[in-house]
């Protein structure tokens, strides 16, 4: 006899968990069944993000960046340490642990909220039934009312750059490395490309970066990506634009890499490689042919505005499905759903979701950049402040980047702010918060911002949009 549930959840990434948890709490019978298998063997809940991306990336930056500043500014500060030195291990059973601890609280999540916790395969067959097969045991199968598809992306592999765990490595080999490589090749200067390339430099390694696009961060406002691009160089690394990679070869533990640019053909050795030129939507033995579900030319499941996908009953969210692959729209996603399935009205607000790049400085941005909104054909007044001038940022000696705040010229909307700097990504907040509420420059330049505050540069920053900062010569 199979079981019955209200909703079941394929994927226990921050959109499936999230999904499962918000269903519970409005009162259904859930089941979130996962997969994720680590390294040491062992099952966990959370998926890539708590796993093998988000947490353990930033973990990484996060110790990489105090050794950094051990090294390069506590003397600033009038901090004497004598030779400061490098224990990775040390560092990466941290990271580990850190993940350990918070998969594990998703469990705690599923018991508290009463969802069944299911470790193995889920595979969605016609009329909402799911089969489950668990890791040590026979397939069942469960009979869904409503059914959550949640099975999260994977790498994009490279013919010509197969990963090979050893010398060509994806995002999750190279958060693990035991050791720091003495020349660290990078594929790919996006999100995961810089975030990992900053860590290892940090640590020691010398990073090159090869990108096959002549523009840096294509997808960040330019001012913000120019004072980026600026300040990575002077920490070293070295990021080679419009570099068409053709060709690899491993011989010795030493990975060549030719690559096209500019200036002709080029060879490069390193003792790694990452390759990080975006994730495809994971969808393997998910879905049995007479399950009704259709997916798009790139493998994406097809969904409406609300993520209904074309079987009534059965969603799907997070990034197996189009939008950006970011953790909290794959959450937001995985609220909405279950919102829609308890009868209630939801939606997710896709113009005004988040980017946060965890460099040093952060780069972080919400709403329309300028040149977006210059091809609408809006008129509009933008205003900047630098962190140079900031108290706050000053005493925190992360004086690099500066605030930008675009509005309409007409009725003075909010229609983008941009940051690179000192935690940006946390100062991204206020401005998600305002364009939600709609608000106007103004109401961000009549609201009071503690002092001596990082967030005070948004506020001089709006204030500038009318030339009327406070702590800056306006232009
Ligand atoms: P996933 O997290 O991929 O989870 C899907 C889960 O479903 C997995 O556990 C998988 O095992 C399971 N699964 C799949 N198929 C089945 C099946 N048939 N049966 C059972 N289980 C199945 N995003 C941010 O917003 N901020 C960041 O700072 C950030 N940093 C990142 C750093 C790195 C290195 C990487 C790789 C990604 C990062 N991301 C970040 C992206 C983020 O990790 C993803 O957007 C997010 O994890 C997507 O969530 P999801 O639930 O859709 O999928
Ligand atoms: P990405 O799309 O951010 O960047 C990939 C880069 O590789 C692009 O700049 C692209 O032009 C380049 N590229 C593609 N093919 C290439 C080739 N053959 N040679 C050279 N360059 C090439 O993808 P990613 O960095 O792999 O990250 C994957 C996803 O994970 C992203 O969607 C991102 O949103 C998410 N992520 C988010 C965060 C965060 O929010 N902080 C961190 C890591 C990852």
């Amino acid at each position: 006899m199979s079981k019955k549930y209200d909703v079941v959840v394929i994927g226990a990434g921050p959109a499936g968990y999230i999904a499962a948890i918000r269903a519970a709490q409005h009162g259904f019978k859930v089941a979130c069944i996962d997969e994720w298998q680590n390294r040491d063997g062992k099952y966990a809940f959370g998926g890539t993000c708590l796993n093998a991306g988000c947490i353990p990336s930033k973990a990484m930056l996060e110790s990489s960046e105090l050794y950094h500043r051990a090294n390069h500014e506590f003397k600033k500060h009038g901090i004497v340490t004598g030779e400061v030195s490098l224990d990775v291990g040390a560092m990466q059973k941290r990271r580990a642990g850190i993940v350990r601890q918070l998969t594990g609280g998703i469990g705690g999540l599923f018991k508290a909220n009463k969802v069944d916790g299911l470790v193995g395969h889920g595979k969605l067959l016609a009329g909402k039934k799911v089969e489950f097969t668990p890791v040590d045991g026979d397939p069942e199968i469960l009979d869904a009312t409503h059914v959550v598809l949640a099975s999260g992306s994977a790498p994009i592999e490279l013919p010509f750059a197969q990963f090979d765990q050893e010398t060509i490595l994806d995002s999750w080999d190279a958060l693990e490395l035991e050791a720091v490589p003495k020349r660290l090749g990078v594929i790919g200067a996006g999100v995961i490309g810089l975030e990992l390339g900053s860590v290892w430099a940090r640590l020691g390694s010398e990073v090159i970066i090869l990108e096959a696009l002549e523009d840096f961060l294509a997808m960040a406002d330019r001012d913000v990506a120019a004072t980026a691009m600026k300040d990575f160089k002077k920490q070293g690394l070295d990021i080679r634009l419009g570099a068409k990679v053709s060709e690899t070869s491993v011989k010795d533990g030493v990975v060549s890499v030719s690559y096209e640019d500019k200036s002709g053909s080029q060879t490069v050795d390193f003792d790694k490689l990452i390759v990080a030129v975006g994730r495809r939507p994971y969808t393997e033995k998910l879905l049995a042919d007479d399950s009704g579900i259709r997916k798009d030319e790139r493998g994406f499941i097809v969904v409406d505005d609300v993520c209904r996908t074309e079987v009534k009953g059965v969603y799907a969210i997070g990034d197996c499905v189009r939008g950006p692959m970011l953790a909290h729209k794959g959450s937001e996603e995985g609220v909405m759903v279950a919102d829609l399935i308890a009868g209630e009205s939801a939606e997710v607000n896709y113009e005004i979701v988040p980017s946060v790049i965890y460099t040093a400085p952060e780069v972080a941005w919400v709403g329309m950049t300028e040149a977006e909104v210059k091809a609408s054909g809006r008129a509009y007044k933008t205003g900047s402040f630098p962190f140079a001038a900031s108290g706050r940022a000053k005493a925190m000696e992360q004086t690099t980047g500066m605030v930008k705040v675009i509005s309409a010229e007409d009725d003075d909307e909010l229609l983008g702010v941009h940051i690179v700097g000192p935690m940006a990504g946390e100062l991204i907040s206020e401005a998600v918060l305002a364009l939600e509420f709609a608000a106007s420059t103004e109401d961000i330049q009549r609201t009071i911002h503690a002092h001596p505050s990082l967030a005070e540069a948004v506020h001089e920053a709006a204030l500038a949009v009318d030339k009327r900062a406070l702590n800056y010569i306006n232009r």
